[in-house]
């Protein structure tokens, strides 16, 4: 039936202008005829819709019961019925709430107050309504049904947009699932978004009941801050207004307060999962995009936000007197009392970590910090994907390699891709250290020999071997000394050696290299050294050197190990692995920190004929090594470092952030050298005699963390400032470091 008949026989209404407003499913209409305007709706005949409509009328009458603020009434027919059943179609017509949209207003405090009051009121008046209609409804967009969206995810195109909202589903599932049976229920209208509130002469109103659900109270003010806070500078600073006023009318309970940030998270995950799928249905629809770009503004700010910090916000806003959970003075005093004190802290002022995401970590008082200096979490902090395979893995079997299963396989094969052909066995241990001590071992199987070459300031790892061939460590004024069997060469370093980094340092540096192989009454069973050097002080090898060196130590039956524990996977942006930056092939290559995310896993790689040698020797087990746990996690960082193009992403930022730190050098002479590949970069800190500048760098690294961003600092004189994040470190954030040191150096220089 058409709608201007329906409109006339059940309502009396003709010559009316009909506009359409595009929805998400029900067909709606603003009626204008003379000086009235009405809301006309056809919805598609189902029981489950006839059922919800009886439903709204009745919630709507008991809101009528509230004088001050404005909701729909439902206009009967001539025969005095509140909607109209004929054909396929349900219709029914709706008093028109008149006024300016929510979203087309300034949003000052006190609007948002009596925004927080309107839906206070409304959800009182519903606290006790008992609706099994509602009750037994499933919405995608009823928070509690969150899951119902997960299908949707594969819509969104960008991977990394895709990890952000798959943290934020595992996290409701960490933080808010267990916590359901506390929360109150109640029928609530559950889209109190900005284009569904109206600015009466008199009051504020609201309309659109078609998300009506029973589900949990506090989603009502979970979705309204949501879409008050899009597009905010501040957003806490206007949710704080909202909550406020929902407060006063209708007290809020601190278990709800508590889960509010990651249901604000799921609301947002919900949008954009909508919105990207709806794309795919109605490419040409503004409607289901609508919300669309600020949704992501906003998730993108949530994840800085952190959710302590929004927790001390809501209840501070509510009344409650917020305080950490954990005293870090405590934490302190305890650490002292058991932990030994040859561990050290990082800063000046310590850091008790709560929580990260990404390439952001928040401390137990709620504050965020912008990680720059943690090359572990390669693909981010607590990455979705990689914990929940880790998850799963855990929950299924964990054993060794004495037996078979499939991931180990999967995992050796994947990861020996990455490598030339030659390098095609591959031995899995639980670190950086136990992967550069066996390393060792097996080179001297292979070769018969004893002696290590080293270089200055190299670190391989902390068990005794890695202790023995990590010059870092030995050589440090309480270290060992060195052991008879290592021989070690000056770092190939081409700033302040003089001579420019075109081949003439890197072969200046390997004639010395030969001198000390050649000097000495022992051949040597191996050279390790990093492509570019971490503790060295973020050091590229000069050009050419590795080369020559490789040459001269196998021309005398060495072998040459590359220790990519740092570097690899990516991180460089121009090259996968940091010795293929020298055109080298190494006989053995160990690897580490990134290669699980956080996960401890270790390996090393070699040849055949080399793998062959160690066989010869006694079987070799690693409890760990090589556990399904650890190569599923393994798989996973692949599958993210391809999936999320992560080494590219390196390339850029990196690029971005060199040249930034690069003006800031042409900025300030106390920057002697920007140096390094991809995000892995080196601001050493100097006079132009070269003197180091210990103290300077430390300052500047300790202001970086009051001003909460981390980096750290190395190099023999501890004046090199290295910068390793996380690779999902974007070019906003090195806006944000350069901008924070440029402002440092300006205010103490
Ligand atoms: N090699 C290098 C280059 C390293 O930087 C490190 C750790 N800093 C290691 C080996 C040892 O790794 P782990 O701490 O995992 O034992």
């Amino acid at each position: 039936m058409e709608i201007k008949e329906v409109l006339s026989k059940y309502y009396g209404i003709d010559e009316a202008d009909l506009i359409y407003l595009e929805g998400f499913e029900d067909k709606t209409y603003k009626v204008e005829v003379a000086e009235s305007k009405f809301i006309f709706k056809e919805y598609r005949y189902s029981k489950e819709a006839h059922a919800a409509i009886e439903s709204e009328s009745g919630i709507l009458e008991k809101l009528s019961g509230i004088s001050n603020f404005n909701f729909p009434e439902v206009i009967p027919t001539s025969a005095n019925e509140p909607y109209v059943v004929k054909g396929n179609s349900i219709f029914r017509l709706l008093s028109f709430l008149d006024g300016e949209l929510l979203g087309d207003a300034d949003h000052s405090d006190q609007l948002l107050r009596n925004l927080g009051s309107l839906l206070g009121s409304m959800d009182r008046c519903l606290s006790e309504s008992f609706d099994p209609v509602l009750m037994s409804r499933d919405l995608e967009w009823d928070l509690q049904y969150l899951k119902k969206n997960l299908p949707y995810l594969k819509y969104i195109e960008d991977p990394s947009d895709r990890s952000l909202v798959s943290y934020f589903f595992q996290q409701y599932n960490e933080h808010v699932l267990p916590t359901t049976h506390q929360l109150r229920k109640s029928v609530i209208h559950n889209d109190a978004n900005d284009w569904n509130i109206v600015i009466g002469n008199k009051a504020l109103g609201i309309f659109d009941f078609g998300d009506l659900v029973y589900s949990w109270t506090i989603n009502e003010l979970a979705v309204a801050i949501t879409y008050i806070m899009m597009d905010k500078e501040l957003p806490l600073v206007s949710a704080t207004e909202v909550i406020k006023g929902y407060h006063a009318e209708f007290p809020l309970q601190q278990a709800e307060l508590d889960i509010l940030y990651y249901l604000v998270a799921a609301r947002l995950c919900i949008s954009v999962c909508q919105s990207a799928y709806g794309k795919t249905i109605k490419p040409d629809s503004e409607y289901v995009t609508i919300s669309e770009k600020a949704a992501w503004g906003l998730l993108k700010k949530w994840i800085r936000i952190n959710p302590l910090r929004a927790q001390k916000t809501f209840w501070n806003a509510a009344g409650y007197s917020w305080k950490p959970k954990i005293d870090r003075r405590k934490l302190f005093e305890q650490r002292n009392a058991h932990l030994s004190s040859v561990l050290s802290l990082s800063y000046k002022e310590p850091i008790a970590m709560q929580g990260a995401a990404f390439q952001y970590m928040y401390d137990t008082s709620g504050n965020t910090f912008l990680d720059a200096y943690n090359n572990i979490m390669l693909a981010g902090h607590c990455h979705p994907y990689v914990v929940e395979k880790g998850q799963k893995a855990m929950a299924q079997l964990n054993t060794n390699t004495r037996y078979l299963y499939g991931n180990l396989n999967l995992y050796a094969q994947k990861l020996l891709e990455k490598f030339p052909s030659n390098l095609n066995k591959i031995f899995f241990v639980n670190s950086g250290s136990e992967a550069s001590d066996l390393a060792i071992r097996i080179a001297k199987a292979h070769t018969e020999k004893d002696h290590v070459l080293v270089l200055e300031n190299g670190y391989h790892g902390s068990t005794q071997t890695g202790i023995m061939i990590s010059h870092y460590k030995y050589a440090s004024s309480k270290g060992p000394g060195k052991d008879p069997s290592i021989l070690h060469t000056p770092m190939p370093k081409a700033f302040g050696s003089g001579l420019a980094d075109d081949g003439s340092c890197g072969h200046h540096f390997a004639s010395k290299a030969r001198e000390i192989i050649e000097s000495s009454q022992e051949k040597i069973a191996a050279f390790i050294a990093e492509p570019v050097m971490g503790c060295g002080g973020q050091v590229p090898l000069a050009k050419s050197y590795l080369k020559e060196v490789y040459q001269l130590v196998r021309d005398q039956g060495g072998i040459c190990i590359s220790d990519e524990v740092q570097v690899g996977f990516g991180r460089l942006g121009d090259k996968f692995w940091g010795f293929e930056l020298h055109d080298v092939v190494p006989d053995m290559v160990v690897l580490g920190k990134p290669m699980g995310n956080g996960h401890p896993i270790g390996a090393v790689v070699t040849s055949e004929a080399i793998a062959k040698s160690f066989e010869k020797g006694p079987e070799f087990f690693s409890s760990f090594g090589g556990n399904p746990v650890s190569c599923a996690i393994g798989l996973a960082v692949l599958d993210v470092i391809e999936e999320e193009q992560l080494q590219q992403s390196a390339k850029q930022v990196g690029d971005h952030l060199k040249t930034l730190l690069q003006e800031l050098q042409n900025k300030y002479p106390v920057i002697a050298d920007v140096r390094g590949y991809g995000l892995f970069l080196g601001v050493e800190l100097a006079e132009e005699n070269y003197k180091p500048l210990t103290e300077l760098a430390s300052l500047l690294k300790n202001k970086l963390r009051e001003a909460n961003i981390l980096v750290g600092t190395d190099g023999p004189h501890q004046n090199v400032l290295k910068i390793k994040p996380p690779l999902s470190f974007d070019r906003q954030n090195a806006f944000e470091l350069t901008d924070e040191i440029d402002r440092i150096l300006g205010e103490i220089l």
